[in-house]
């Protein structure tokens, strides 16, 4: 098709809800729960807030506007391969200079919900993902693969959302076989509804953290605190995912959108 034709199709199915728009973010602000790192791995984040600049008549204005303060990787948010140890080198690889074509990119969303809901602790493996391409077809390359887990029911809830103990965080997550695999698949990033990408438990995985370790390593994405996935079919939505265009950003927080066909 022209790709004229195909671009004026491509609006009018969005005016005509053909195409239906699935918003996959949660709201940011002081509420937001925020990551507590394990012990050895670095800093805590400070948690996101919002002061007044101006609040209309109250400073003899018109206007109303905050100053934000967030940490770069806080509700839902988006990882750069330059977020990690092992991505730090890609020219390529950080908020500035990511190929813009590569915040548009098909997804395959893989249900664990009813597992996880059993077992917190559930690992996202190699074979649940070869079980997942027998049912549904191969992970395409460039594919975005989201892990569904029903996590995000617990995002208003920040204990129930982290699920730590003495031990750590409890939360699903894959396991290193698991990454290597999305990796073959040349898939275009990982994406879950808990606070980070990792197995809660990852820093005891060889190596740490894995999904970090690997995906980015091999200039590939992230996205945690996503939400409304059980909205999205197995295969055939398209998700748009431009992080803010920050200095050196190794991430932002960002909304994420799913393209859907309305059935
Ligand atoms: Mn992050």
């Amino acid at each position: 098709m022209d790709p004229l034709e195909l671009l004026s199709k491509f609006s009018e199915a969005i005016q005509s809800k053909n195409i239906e728009i699935i918003d996959l973010s949660h709201t940011l602000g002081p509420n937001t729960p925020m990551i507590k790192v394990p012990k050895g791995h670095g800093k805590n984040p400070p948690p996101v807030s919002l002061e007044y600049i101006s609040n209309y008549a109250d400073d003899g204005g018109f206007s109303r506007w905050s100053t934000l303060t967030t940490a770069e990787h806080a509700g839902t948010h988006f990882d750069t391969p330059s977020h990690w140890i092992s991505g730090q080198d890609f020219a390529d690889g950080n908020t500035e200079t990511i190929a813009v074509d590569r915040f548009i990119a098909p997804a395959c969303v893989l249900d664990y919900s009813h597992e996880v809901k059993k077992n917190p602790d559930f690992i996202l493996t190699k074979d649940h993902i070869i079980k997942w391409e027998d049912e549904n077809g191969i992970i395409e390359s460039g594919s975005w693969v989201l892990f569904q887990s029903g996590w995000s029911e617990r995002f208003e809830d920040p204990d129930a959302f982290l699920n730590m103990d003495a031990n750590g965080c409890h939360s699903p997550g894959p396991d290193p076989k698991a990454v290597k695999l999305m990796i073959e698949r040349n898939v275009c990033g990982f994406g879950t509804e808990t606070i980070g990408t990792d197995y809660g438990a990852a820093s005891k995985f060889d190596p740490p953290f894995p999904l970090h370790y690997f995906m980015h390593g091999a200039n590939k994405f992230g996205l945690a605190s996503l939400n409304n996935l059980d909205k999205l079919p197995p295969k055939g939505s398209v998700i748009i995912t431009p992080p803010l265009k920050i200095v050196k950003g190794s991430g932002s927080p960002l909304r994420v959108l799913a393209l859907i066909p309305n059935s």
